[in-house]
């Protein structure tokens, strides 16, 4: 069982039990909810969408839009040359349109089917779940994590090591999913109505070991000293969406210009920068 919150690292939880096939636990502080046992990093990864070497081609087909959108808009930030990061690159779909663009990018990946894919085609990877592993590479002008942050055992020790690997005033992208709402949505219905509940909770999280609001997150990076945090919540930051994805996205926009953070969107990009 957990004794801190994966989110932030806070020890204030409380368990709120057994639901599907794990025990979990909510923050007292930050509001996210954690898995008390997570998987195998490697298992997880394979057995995602993501996850299989036949599965690569397509995956990064839908992601193209993408890796475009978040490359093109690194190269407009950094000088030629500069060198990024990118935590869970999968396929390697974003470090080939940086290095389109002229960027230097090098990809973290746990699954080993992705990381033979990636060197196959030429880019820099290396194998491996934690940035504590990764050492003796140097400085980067800016770190990603496109879709990683719900699947990390600790949330809060990775968040440090990006802090660690950026130079000062350094750019960190988050692409993350926001489904904190249908969570908690879920755990309020338990009491009534258990199948339901059951479903929106698998729907909610699937395989994450975290289910956390982009307002917990970028609180979380504010206690971590990243400034000048931007959170959008375009629609065309996920192209294989469904349209009643699309209307979540718009509503999340609205939300978002309301109250100032996006809270129904299922997907928000988060814009930092590092400690100066
Ligand atoms: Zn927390």
């Amino acid at each position: 069982m957990l004794e801190t919150c994966a989110a932030c690292g806070s020890p204030k939880i409380h368990a709120l039990g057994w639901i599907l096939d794990a025990e979990w636990v909510r923050c007292r502080e930050c509001g996210s909810l954690s898995k008390g046992e997570t998987d195998d990093a490697v298992t997880v990864a394979r057995a995602l969408p993501c996850g299989r070497r036949e599965d690569a081609q397509e995956f990064l087909d839908v992601r193209t839009e993408t890796y475009r959108f978040v490359a093109g808009r690194l190269a407009n930030e950094l000088s030629p040359g500069s060198r990024v990061l990118d935590f869970g690159c999968s396929f390697g779909g974003l470090l080939g349109e940086l290095e389109a663009r002229g960027l230097a990018g090098l990809g973290v990946d746990v699954n080993p089917e992705c990381v033979s894919f990636v060197a196959d085609n030429g880019l820099s990877v290396v194998e491996s779940g934690s940035l504590q592993e990764i050492a003796g590479v140097g400085e980067f002008d800016a770190v990603c994590l496109l879709d990683i942050v719900m699947y990390l055992p600790s949330e809060i020790t990775e968040l440090k090591e990006v802090r660690r690997l950026l130079r000062p005033d350094g750019i960190l992208i988050i692409r993350t999913t926001n489904k904190r709402w249908l969570a908690t949505a879920a755990h309020v219905l338990r009491r009534f109505h258990g199948p339901t509940s059951d479903d929106l909770f698998r729907r909610a999280v699937r395989s994450h070991s975290i289910s956390q609001s982009p307002r917990s997150l970028c609180r979380l990076l504010r206690l971590l000293g990243f400034g000048d945090i931007q959170v959008e919540t375009d629609v065309h930051l996920m192209d294989e969406v469904d349209s009643a994805a699309r209307v979540a996205y718009r509503a999340g926009r609205v939300t978002s210009s309301i109250m100032g953070h996006p809270t129904v969107s299922p997907g928000v990009l988060i814009h930092a920068r590092s400690p100066v």
